[in-house]
């Protein structure tokens, strides 16, 4: 009997826990699919080489990775302490300055130049990850005074959220086009956005992108409330969406950050675009070898929902058990995904339907009908742009869907995909042929055996994009 191939991927953040030629072998070994660079840490000269084993791991392991550069965004921080930290405590009064002072006792500098003209009297004001917090009080040409309602230990160069506040900065800053500028040249695969709040900010940065002559897809990180007004805009405009809970659960009411994850998944399903659930998925293994069984059922959830992707951050840039968690979290999805297969059934055509809708989206509809009538095994695709890959994909079928490409750039971009497994492989003008071939290779490669059903879709004639046209059904030869 074949093992399924694991159909949620997993995302992994290099960080000096695991940026090693080993490291990454090893991350790789485990079943991470995408490595995360994560720009809010990192230098070029480091990135680079990181990049690098990727891509020797990918060739060693005969798989396909993917890359993604996570931008820092406007990130908002507060500055240096003489003591490297504060101490607050509930019903202290503290000050905020926007002028470039070194913070101590009852000072505290903020490094963005608008923070005094973007808070008002009452605002929240959220330290460290949100686990301090102070009201506004009064605010004094660029001195900010407030009152600390929830207390703590507050450290150098911490994050600041103003949940309350219109931020005006645009998520791209001067170091994110720098950041981008390198990335592009390093050919990552994917360009995570963070702090996006509409359509129009992934329009900016795809352009970008296309003037650099760059093809990398954007991952819209939603983790501020405008973003969640702008959802439906942004997930259309953007090629993936991250759920990026840890800023979302400052920005937004912690009790409500479930609510926003189903409506984005729901959303990137009807879309047919990847959605990413990421942020304390197995917190506490960064320092423990198990994790905690809230942990563990986060993750089933995750899966149960029909994410295209999981994603760990500290727990393997810094964690001290990256491998087991990457392991925790590859048979955690294992097992939600046998079960699923049981009971789970596509996503209605409801979700989908359009007055008029295209040949390719009834053809690829179909074709998920089609395994579950069928008890096929595997859904086969040939696909030019990912646009048939994505598509098989949003009514999230329980079989695999082996993806056969002629461009390599376009098999990484299916790493993010769920249930894509990609090849790399030229069709030719023979359609029959074509099948026969890519039977061989799936047998070889042990992922189906002689009886199994497959689906097919194709267009003929075949090379054009976008033009999905038949159904097949076959039987592994
Ligand atoms: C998040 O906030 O959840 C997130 C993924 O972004 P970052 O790790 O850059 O804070």
């Amino acid at each position: 009997m074949t093992t399924p191939p694991r159909l949620t991927k997993i995302i992994a953040t290099l960080g000096p826990a695991t940026a090693s030629r080993k490291g990454i072998k090893e991350l790789a070994a485990a079943g991470v699919n995408v490595f995360r660079m994560n720009l809010s840490h990192g230098r070029h000269d480091l990135l680079r080489q990181w990049i690098s084993w990727v891509r020797q791991a990918e060739k060693e392991s005969r798989t396909h990775l993917g890359v993604l550069l996570d931008l820092q965004g406007p990130k908002i921080r507060v500055g240096k302490f003489e003591n490297g930290f504060i101490e607050l405590h509930r019903g202290d009064h503290v000050r905020f300055t926007t002028e470039k002072v070194t913070g101590r006792d009852g000072l505290i500098h903020v490094q963005y130049r608008n923070f005094h003209k973007e808070v008002r009297v009452g605002s929240r004001v959220y330290l460290d990850d949100g686990n301090i917090c102070v009201h506004v009080t009064e605010v004094n040409g660029r001195e900010v005074a407030a009152k600390v309602e929830a207390g703590g230990s507050l450290s150098n160069f911490k994050g600041l959220n103003m949940p309350d506040a219109a931020i005006s900065a645009s998520p791209l800053t001067a170091k994110d086009k720098r950041d981008l500028a390198f990335g592009l040249a390093e050919g990552v695969d994917f360009v995570a956005l963070s702090f996006a709040s509409s359509a129009r900010d992934i329009h900016q940065l795809r352009r970008l992108i296309r003037n650099a002559g760059g093809d990398a897809e954007i991952v819209a990180k939603i983790e501020r409330k405008k973003a969640v007004e702008n959802l439906e805009e942004i997930v259309e405009a953007s090629d993936a969406v991250m759920v990026a809970r840890g800023d979302l659960g400052i920005e937004i009411h912690l009790a409500e950050v479930p609510i926003v994850q189903q409506n984005i998944m729901r959303l990137c399903a009807v879309h047919c675009k990847p959605v990413i659930v990421a942020t304390q998925m197995l917190e506490s293994m960064i320092s423990n070898r198990r994790p905690t069984r809230a942990e563990v059922s986060d993750i089933a959830q995750a899966v149960m929902n029909c994410a295209d992707a999981i994603m760990l951050s500290a727990e393997t840039a810094v964690g001290k058990y990256p491998d087991a968690a990457v392991s925790v979290m590859s048979e955690t999805a294992r097992k939600m995904e046998a079960y699923q297969r049981q009971h789970q059934r596509i996503l209605p055509w409801s979700w989908y339907f359009k007055e008029d809708p295209p040949i390719n989206l009834g053809i690829t509809y179909s074709a998920n009908r089609m395994v579950e009538l069928l008890n096929a095994k595997a859904l086969i695709i040939f696909t030019l742009t990912g646009g048939t890959a994505r598509q098989v994909s949003g009514p999230r079928p329980m079989v695999p869907i082996f993806s056969f490409t002629s461009d390599p750039r376009r098999a990484r971009k299916l790493t993010l995909l769920r249930g894509a497994v990609p090849f790399l492989w030229k069709q030719k003008r023979d359609f029959s042929e074509d099948v026969a071939t890519v039977f061989r290779i799936l047998k070889r490669r042990n992922l189906l055996e002689k009886g199994d059903r497959a689906i097919i879709t194709s267009g003929i004639p075949i090379g054009i994009p976008q033009w999905t046209n038949v159904i097949r059904v076959e039987k592994t030869p």
